[in-house]
């Protein structure tokens, strides 16, 4: 199975310039995506994750679906004003202006092991922002942090040293 040829490339989208990683086909095939999660939770069967921490938006879909293979939880880190409980909350930077990310209070208990999983890591802004909430707020042991993608040229790994880091591809 070569889950990859499900990655398609889009040029000039959201604008101009920028080249578009779209998984959707991979998605929308069920056994590109079932290879995609079993290659996943293998790697982390050993590993006794309790909560697999999605990031908003496609990063949840990765997320629900490793977690249910793992038989771990699932914990949202979503975009300002969605949760409806009590919030940790973190701006960061965007190409052009600045967004939040925030964490219910009580998603999380002390000494949890725990992933973190977005579909993409482009320049490590997003990512920063929920592993900072996640340290800042949380007591846990920090897995690893899981991409299906990283675009290698943006070197969003380098803000993320000290942490355990895997992407299913690079481009
Ligand atoms: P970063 O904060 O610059 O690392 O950007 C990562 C975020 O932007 C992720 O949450 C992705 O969903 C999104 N993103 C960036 N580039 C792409 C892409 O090529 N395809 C899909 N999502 C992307």
């Amino acid at each position: 199975m070569n889950i990859e040829s499900y990655i398609r490339t889009i040029p000039d989208f959201p604008q101009p310039g920028v080249t578009f990683r779209d998984f959707t086909p991979l998605l929308a095939h069920g056994p590109a995506f079932k290879a995609l999660v079993d290659q996943l939770s293998a790697r982390y069967a050993e590993k006794s994750i309790d909560v697999v921490v999605g990031i908003e938006a496609r990063g949840f879909v990765l997320a629900s679906a490793l977690a249910y293979a793992l038989g771990a939880g699932t914990v949202l880190i979503r975009k300002a004003g969605k949760l409806p409980h009590q919030t940790h909350a973190q701006e960061y930077e965007l190409e052009y202006g600045s967004s939040v990310l925030e964490i219910s209070c009580d998603a999380l208990q002390a000494g949890q092991r725990v992933l973190v999983v977005d579909d993409v890591l482009a320049t490590g802004g997003t990512v920063g922002a929920a592993i900072k909430l996640l340290q800042e707020h949380f007591s846990l042991a920090l897995e690893e942090l899981v991409f299906l993608i990283e675009l290698d040229d943006l070197k969003g790994r380098e803000k993320l040293s000290g942490l355990s880091v895997h992407s299913v591809f690079h481009y």
